[in-house]
């Protein structure tokens, strides 16, 4: 389903893995001080400068976590480019622990389900009156009004604003999520999802992020003054217990020795960088509308399409021709494969989300014609998610190690 609220110029986000390393080329000068010191900040829409917007390119890794961390690295010292390359990391610290937890995500899908079909009436029109930006506080109005128009909010205003949503306006978290990932041109199901908790205090039990009136104030430099927001919340508890972190899915790597097709996701944009055997042949697998069961915004679909067209452009040299397989049924997926004469598909491994619940339902499709899908784990992810198993801090200590161990200074 298409949603047919206004949406922001493609031009402003050109989905292209040129864009997105001419985007880190001009921000490696403000990666050291300049960041750490203004990044809280959130100027509005038309000053982005204090802050890299690179999120909707690394999240398909059109440019990847490495690229950016080697960028800050390259200009700046370990000391200087540290707070820069701790957000690099946390997106990845994110990634493993939902991993190594999904049950959360199921959990997730299962709240959003039941938030999205309330037979609640006030609670579904106080829900509509939040996404449309009809709630009478004003910077939460704005920041919704930003987020549809844009597809962009600035971290601290995603703090800001799930805060407000969970503990003024005491809205579902998981609607909220829904809503963040319907329109996110960054959309994850890690970053989102576990951003949320973290707001609402499910993260870390007990330690929840309560918005301050004069910290909006500040850090959007005056442009705010919310004298009504719910200070003193409590955080929210649930009865649902994520556990202990288990190790990482098991997958199946490529056989060498067998006839491969390379499929494409919104998961890993450069598959010309991924340790890849011969290949029969290639595709794009395209699911924006599996974000959620509500229309997905066409600037999210958009990015997503050209995205993949510009991989399949990048790997066509490789593979030869590239089929787009927009939305397709299982069964497509499994016929396509089988007419190019493979007997695996070949992806990057992918991680908990709507794509992985989608290939999840294709798998007996995929048995039933003899194909085996085999899946390849970027050296980074390897490398870091054995630490995301409570809280950041684990990984935090481990940064200069793994900047040794990854080779990532010059
Ligand atoms: C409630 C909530 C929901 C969020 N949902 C998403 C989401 O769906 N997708 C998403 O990519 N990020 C999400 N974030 C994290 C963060 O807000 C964005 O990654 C960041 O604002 C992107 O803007 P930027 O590229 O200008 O960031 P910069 O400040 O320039 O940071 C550089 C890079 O570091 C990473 N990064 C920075 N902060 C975070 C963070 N807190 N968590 C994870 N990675 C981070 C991103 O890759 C970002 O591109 C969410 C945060 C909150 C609080």
């Amino acid at each position: 389903m298409q949603d047919n609220t206004p949406q922001p110029a493609a031009s402003a986000w050109p989905a292209t893995r040129t864009e997105g390393l001419a985007r880190i080329a001009a921000f490696t000068p403000h990666m050291g001080h300049d960041y750490a010191s203004r990044r809280n900040y959130d100027l509005g829409p038309d000053k982005r400068g204090n802050v890299s917007v690179l999120s909707p390119y690394i999240r398909r890794r059109l440019i990847t976590e490495e690229e950016a961390v080697r960028a800050a690295l390259s200009a700046h010292s370990p000391a200087e480019a540290e707070k820069y390359v701790q957000e690099i990391f946390w997106r990845t610290y994110w990634k493993g622990w939902l991993e190594r937890r999904p049950s959360v995500w199921a959990d997730y899908v299962r709240g959003r389900d039941a938030a999205l079909t309330t037979q609640d009436r006030r609670l579904s029109k106080a829900v509509t009156a939040a996404e449309e930006g009809r709630t009478g506080i004003d910077c939460f109005d704005a920041w919704a009004e930003e987020l549809v128009g844009t597809g962009y909010l600035h971290n601290h205003a995603r703090m800001w604003f799930a805060s407000i949503w969970i503990f003024t306006l005491q809205l579902p978290w998981q609607s909220g999520a829904d809503f963040f990932l319907r329109h996110l041109l960054d959309g994850d199901p890690a970053s989102n999802t576990l951003g949320w908790r973290w707001v609402a205090g499910l993260h870390t039990k007990g330690k929840h992020y309560a918005a301050q009136g004069w910290n909006v104030a500040k850090f959007t430099s005056q442009r705010f003054h919310p004298a009504d927001l719910n200070e003193t919340a409590e955080p929210l508890e649930e009865a649902f217990d994520p556990g202990a972190a288990r190790p990482t899915r098991s997958f199946m790597p490529p056989d060498p020795a067998r006839p491969a097709v390379l499929l494409i996701t919104e998961e890993d944009c450069h598959p010309e960088t991924l340790n890849l055997p011969t290949l029969n042949g290639a595709a794009t697998l395209q699911l924006s509308a599996e974000r959620s069961p509500l229309p997905v915004s066409g600037s999210v679909t958009r990015f997503d399409r050209a995205a993949l067209a510009d991989a399949a452009t990048r790997i066509a040299a490789i593979s030869g021709e590239v089929t787009a397989l927009n939305a397709p049924r299982p069964r497509d997926l499994a016929d396509w494969a089988t007419r190019a004469g493979a007997t695996q598909i070949v992806t990057s491994f992918i991680p908990q989300g709507p794509v992985r619940d989608w290939l999840n339902t294709a798998a007996p499709a995929l048995a039933e014609a003899g194909m085996t899908l085999t899946e390849i784990q970027r050296e980074w992810d390897t490398a870091v998610w054995p630490f995301a198993t409570a809280g950041f801090f684990k990984v935090k200590k481990k940064i200069p190690h793994l900047i040794e161990d990854l080779n990532l200074a010059p």
